[in-house]
């Protein structure tokens, strides 16, 4: 059996960003730890009914610390070569 996760995902010059969505709990760690304060609650809501995270691509680097930190694997960063 396999389990689909909803994803959203954005698109920068500096790589892909992508939540998922029924993953993420609304802790905010990801927006406390993002050197680029890039990151901002969403309209979009998570596993508790709690608002999800969106980046802004123009400030976003890829550079994954925000994947990194979140406790339940609910961002994927791919940077650009
Ligand atoms: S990849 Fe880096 S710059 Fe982009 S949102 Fe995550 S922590 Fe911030
Ligand atoms: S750290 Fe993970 S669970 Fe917490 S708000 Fe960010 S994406 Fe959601």
């Amino acid at each position: 059996m396999s389990v689909a996760y909803k994803a959203l995902p954005f698109e920068g010059e500096k790589g892909s960003w992508t939540v998922f969505m029924s993953l993420c709990k609304g802790c905010g760690l990801c927006m406390e730890k993002c050197p680029k304060g890039c990151l901002s609650w969403s309209s979009h809501l998570g596993a508790y009914g709690t608002p999800t995270i969106e980046p802004n691509m123009d400030d976003c680097t890829a550079c994954g610390i925000c994947k990194a930190v979140c406790p339940d694997c609910a961002i994927a960063v791919v940077k650009k070569k």
